[in-house]
């Protein structure tokens, strides 16, 4: 049976990302953020499944992720959840364009795919998952309605008790990914503690960071980040777009996005901002950006 997936808005996203990383770049806007920023910068990248999936921007091949990883590690950029947390309490420096790797929704490809480059190039990241999602069944995607790969499965607990043990810090991602900005104080405060107790008594280890499901401007708020403070975690993260200095605010940190199908030399300008202003097209259409999980 086969399924017609139209795949133009891929070839749309891909030519805007590369037009945006190509120009910020060639327009100088690199080095003049550069000479402009007061202090260091930390970019944190957000990757989702591993894998080969052509036209799935949420997945990245096992390949490139290999490649982006030995650049990570060749210029010693790689820094670790507990180094951010760090620098934001002001308690260490960072090099200017240090970078942590994290993944959401804890597909198990984070252990298949992921771990294995992790170790081989001793890259320190995060995996935020979905606790009430964990040991689920995979489920259609827009990118593959059917028939679903099992490799899009959920970890399970064994799966993530070695990511824990092999340095990968593990984080929330709510515990059902609904969207915590649209949810009553209550339903967040539910989700945000229900997912860290699950996990700290699972894992046996303490959970300081969570990632908001989507991640878009309607999916947080000064609320929403004060409701997780008094939850006990000390950084949350968005998927807006941008740089992280000593001064932000740790309860909406933003992020990069690493997508799949992108050459080296994209990733590499990538991590030195050529994605930040992409936080236009966050603020513009935060909406259309809700079709993926
Ligand atoms: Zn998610």
């Amino acid at each position: 049976m086969s399924h017609e997936i139209d795949h133009s808005r891929w070839y749309v996203k891909k030519a805007a990302r590369k037009a945006l990383v190509t120009s910020a770049w060639a327009s100088g806007y690199l080095a003049a953020q550069d000479r402009k920023a007061i202090g260091p910068r930390v970019r944190v990248l957000t990757y989702h499944r591993f894998g080969d999936s052509p036209y799935d921007p949420f997945c990245v091949s096992r390949r490139d992720f290999a490649e982006q990883m030995r650049f990570l590690a060749d210029e010693e950029l790689a820094i670790s959840l507990y180094e951010l947390e760090e620098f934001l309490r002001g308690e260490r420096d960072l090099r200017d364009g240090s970078v942590l790797v994290t993944t959401d929704d804890g597909f198990r490809s984070v252990y298949t795919d992921m771990l294995p480059v992790l170790i081989e190039y001793g890259i320190p990241a995060v995996a935020f998952v979905t606790a009430g999602l964990i040991d689920g069944q995979p489920r259609p995607t827009p990118w593959r309605p059917q028939p679903v790969d099992p490799q899009d499965a959920y970890l399970n607990w064994d799966e993530l008790s070695r990511l824990a043990e092999s340095h990968v810090a593990i984080g929330s991602h709510g515990w059902s990914h609904r969207s915590l900005g649209e949810l009553s104080p209550a339903e967040c405060r539910d989700e945000a503690l229900r997912s860290r107790e699950t996990l700290e008594g699972r894992l046996g280890r303490a959970v300081t960071s969570i990632a908001y499901p989507y991640g878009t401007l309607a999916d947080f708020s000064p609320a929403t980040g004060q409701i997780l403070a008094d939850c006990g975690y000390t950084t949350a993260f968005t998927s807006q777009h941008g740089a992280i200095d000593r001064n932000a605010d740790a309860v909406s940190l933003p992020r990069v996005k690493v997508e799949g199908g992108e050459a080296l030399w994209m990733f590499r300008l990538i991590c030195r901002g050529a994605m930040d202003p992409w936080r236009l097209v966050d603020e513009s259409l935060s909406r259309m950006q809700r079709s993926g999980r």
